[in-house]
């Protein structure tokens, strides 16, 4: 993997750097800032070595066009809060604004641009539909640093196209996610528990036939545990269910029976009769689910038996919430995993806590980031590179920038 480092001496560069700037955001609050305090510490980096960094990113899933509430100008505020240095604002990614920006950005000197996704060239699906959009980006600068975690998985202009068009090097923030995964994938100390919940049920059942095969246990909860119940042929009423996934998981069942692996499922479920904070609720055994109302957490029978089946565990790995957090008669199943997992993180265990939702679910919580091994910037990356995917963001760095950047 090359790194900054390698990329030699980059006072006066113009060097783009991708990052996942991706954050929560309730009108213009970022309600969780944890993806800018990651992405600070490359950034800053390039500034103290007299680079002109040009900051590029998306937020959330605009349709290709501008569109002001996934606008990243609040974003630009924080991150000149967290790095203490004036972050220059951009109101488009590769317009006349973002040209100008870059023309007067001065060595050491941070530069933002607007919401990459207000362009279609970035997310489009053939390497003709992003061609455009991915040279003019890369007409803006000299190098290339990849450090967007959370979207490597993504074949994306940003992401894939630019890294073929500029000598590039991945930055700190994805060396580390991607070595702190490397150690869960080989040869992890046991027990080894993944504890997966949230609400992208579909996305999430992959990952786990690899797990079948590296895990000892695996503990389910959140949205997606509807389908496991199903599966066991329990009724689930109105909850988070994936009909057409029943068969798939029923074979994960039986694989994992037979390989020996354990699947841990909730005893008992807070149902509601609707989703909201105030909704009537009950705690309800796991078998007693009734038809008219939905599950929105585990419950505290559930709680206690998953934090004991982590409670001998040296490797952790976390992704989803095991409820609607967000609403507080909802949490209590979400941290009592937090809990569990700050518990064998003090008694040394390796523990990785991934997917933006879960990362904002523990600090709101009042967890702190020391309380676990890692929290991981990226959901979906981390799941496809457990799921041992090729993940294209990663790929195209080990290309042949050495060549690119002789003849530069
Ligand atoms: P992450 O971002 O950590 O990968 P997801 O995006 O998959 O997690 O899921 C997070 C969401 O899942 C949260 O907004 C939470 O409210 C929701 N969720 C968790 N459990 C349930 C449930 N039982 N029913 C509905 N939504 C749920
Ligand atoms: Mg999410």
């Amino acid at each position: 993997m090359k790194t900054i480092g390698d990329l030699g001496d980059l006072r006066g560069k113009r060097v783009l750097v991708r990052s996942d700037l991706n954050v929560p955001l309730d009108g213009t609050t970022i309600t969780d800032d944890g993806r800018i305090r990651a992405s600070a510490p490359t950034i800053r980096m390039l500034t103290e070595m007299g680079a002109r960094v040009i900051v590029c990113a998306h937020l959330g899933r605009p349709k290709g066009e501008p569109d002001a509430q996934y606008s990243l100008a609040p974003v630009a505020k924080r991150l000149g809060e967290v790095l203490g240095a004036p972050v220059t604002f951009a109101e488009d990614t590769v317009g006349p604004s973002a040209r100008s920006a870059v023309e007067h950005l001065k060595e050491g000197g941070v530069l933002l641009l607007e919401n990459l996704r207000f362009n279609p060239g970035e997310t489009a699906k053939t390497d003709e539909g992003r061609a455009e959009f991915a040279q003019a980006l890369a007409s803006l600068a000299d190098v290339f640093v990849s450090d967007g975690f959370g979207v490597v998985h993504r074949e994306q202009a940003s992401v894939y196209d630019v890294a073929r068009l500029l000598p590039h090097a991945t930055g700190g923030l994805v060396e580390a996610e991607v070595n702190v995964l490397r150690r869960l994938t080989r040869d992890p100390q046991r027990p080894y528990a993944v504890v997966l919940g949230g609400a992208k049920v579909s996305d999430k059942l992959g990952v786990i036939g690899n797990l079948l095969g590296t895990a000892d246990r695996l503990i389910v909860g959140g949205g997606m545990v509807f389908t496991f119940l199903a599966a066991k042929g329990l009724e689930v009423g109105k909850s988070l269910l994936e009909a057409d996934q029943i068969d798939t998981v029923k074979g994960y069942l039986e694989r994992a029976e037979k390989g020996g692996v354990e699947i841990v499922l909730p005893a008992d479920i807070v149902v509601a009769d609707a989703f909201s904070a105030d909704a009537a609720h009950d705690v309800v055994a796991v078998d007693a689910i009734p038809a008219d109302r939905m599950g929105l957490d585990i419950g505290p029978e559930s709680s206690r038996r998953f934090a004991e089946k982590l409670s001998d565990c040296r490797t952790v790995f976390w992704n989803g919430p095991m409820g609607a957090f967000e609403m507080a008669p909802f949490a209590a199943g979400t941290k009592a995993i937090a809990q569990a997992l700050a518990e064998v993180t003090r008694d040394g265990a390796l523990t990785v806590v991934g997917g933006g939702d879960s990362a904002a679910a523990v600090r709101q919580l009042g967890f702190a980031d020391t309380d676990f091994g890692h929290i991981s910037t990226g959901g979906g990356a981390s799941l496809e590179y457990l799921e041992g995917k090729e993940l294209p963001g990663l790929t195209v760095l080990d290309g042949d920038a050495d060549d690119r950047a002789g003849d530069a």
